[in-house]
């Protein structure tokens, strides 16, 4: 046992935290007690889930299984949730998740590290879009999302629906191209999708040539894009800020996201936003013994867009930090890069591809996603039981 610290909590089970298992799974330490704290078994690969309204996969091809992963790991799973932590007092509050099971109220820990993503606070998002929690489809958390996708498509095969999105980031567009391009193919003739964006013009976060590519796009499919906000829901009708009101089948919601409410209290050092603020080696700035990772996650000295490409790059050296930790040797920064390799997918067998300035778009877009996508699947669920 190195300076008493061997007691190991991971809360989630995101992109940086699977890196962490499998670490794990090649070399635990014998002296390093991990327990995994995670709602599911098994962790959604948000990257692959248009592509399975797009109905290119299955739900098993979008989910990495955890329990083989936890095992191989040495690790103990808890199938629960975070509800509350106190930074202070070492513990997390939890509630379970599985039936029939039972879990103690209070989880203490020696070491935490933190990946549970960020979400789409129900509460704010009420006080925000009345309406909205009771009307819409939204897209967090993303195991339910894809859960109730397949009743959607159960409605479109019978009558045409008119879908709005709501949401004109990353997430809203790659869902609303692989939405149509799934009922144009396989739902009753007829239906129809408008974009609300917000205000600002599509894929705003992204290059003038990307939105140029993406406005193209959206033009040659026939999908109306209003630039308009979104202030409430009620049954078949989005209200918009502008006064009108749209009549919709169904509202997608997919904006941005929020940080995890049970964070606040906690006494960990959080961004303005609410997340937990880290710094070169993903440690909370206020608390040595608590890391986080991935969307839940803001890093101080270079803040960075929340995105799966960063949570990813960050499993390594979280996991190398973590074990750095126990052993009481020195920690390595984490340098995230600068740009990111954006392949926005539109609809499956076609994408965008941006690095920084650069652009372009094709099938071969499409396939080196898919390549990389079912890369990253097999590397966590195969050969680690
Ligand atoms: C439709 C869609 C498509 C996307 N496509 C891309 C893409 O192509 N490329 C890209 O870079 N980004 C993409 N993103 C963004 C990406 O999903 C997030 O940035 C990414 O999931 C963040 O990873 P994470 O590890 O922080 O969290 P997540 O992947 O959200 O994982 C969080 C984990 O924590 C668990 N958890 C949640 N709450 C709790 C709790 N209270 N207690 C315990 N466990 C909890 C969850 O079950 C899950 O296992 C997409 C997002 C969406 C919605």
């Amino acid at each position: 046992m190195h300076h008493g610290i061997n007691k190991l909590l991971l809360l989630g089970a995101g992109h940086a935290h699977v890196q962490v298992l499998a670490r794990l799974a090649q070399n635990r330490p014998a002296d390093l007690d991990v327990t995994v704290l995670t709602p599911y078994p098994y962790q959604t690969y948000s990257g692959m889930t248009p592509g399975l309204v797009a109905g290119r996969y299955s739900a098993e091809d979008c989910q990495i299984p955890l329990e083989p992963l936890v095992k191989a790991a040495g690790a103990k799973w808890l199938r629960g949730r975070c509800t509350g932590l106190d930074a202070t007092q070492q513990k997390v509050q939890l509630s379970p998740t599985g039936k029939g099971q039972t879990l103690p109220p209070e989880l203490p820990y020696q070491l935490l590290s933190i990946d549970t993503g960020a979400v789409i606070d129900r509460t704010r998002l009420e006080a925000d879009m009345p309406g909205a929690p009771a009307h819409a489809l939204i897209v967090r958390p993303i195991e339910v999302f894809a859960t109730l996708w397949p009743q959607v498509m159960a409605q479109a095969v019978l009558r045409p629906l008119s879908i709005a999105v709501v949401g004109a980031g990353a997430a809203g567009l790659e869902l609303l191209f692989a939405a149509e391009q799934c009922l144009r193919l396989h739902g009753a003739a007829g239906a129809r999708f408008t974009l609300i964006t917000g205000g600002p013009e599509p894929a705003a976060n992204y290059a003038p040539g990307v939105q140029r590519r993406v406005l193209r796009r959206l033009k040659a499919l026939g999908i109306t894009v209003l630039r308009d906000t979104c202030v409430g829901m009620d049954h078949g009708v989005v209200r918009l800020g502008g006064g009108s009101e749209l009549a919709c089948d169904l509202p997608l919601l997919a904006i941005g996201t929020h940080a995890p409410a049970w964070l606040q209290g906690s006494g960990l050092a959080l961004s303005e936003t609410g997340y937990v603020l880290v710094n070169e080696y993903q440690q909370s700035s206020s608390h040595p013994n608590v890391f986080a990772a991935g969307d839940v996650a803001t890093r101080a000295d270079v803040p960075h867009p929340k995105s799966g490409v960063y949570a990813v790059r960050a499993g390594p050296p979280l996991a190398a930090n973590l074990l750095a930790a126990h052993e009481g040797s020195a920690l390595k920064p984490h340098h995230p890069p600068k740009n990111t390799l954006n392949l926005l997918s539109c609809g499956a067998g076609h994408a965008i591809a941006s690095w920084g300035p650069l652009h372009a778009e094709g099938a071969w877009a499409w396939a080196w996603k898919d390549r990389i996508d079912r890369a990253f699947m097999a590397k966590y669920t195969v050969g680690v039981g």
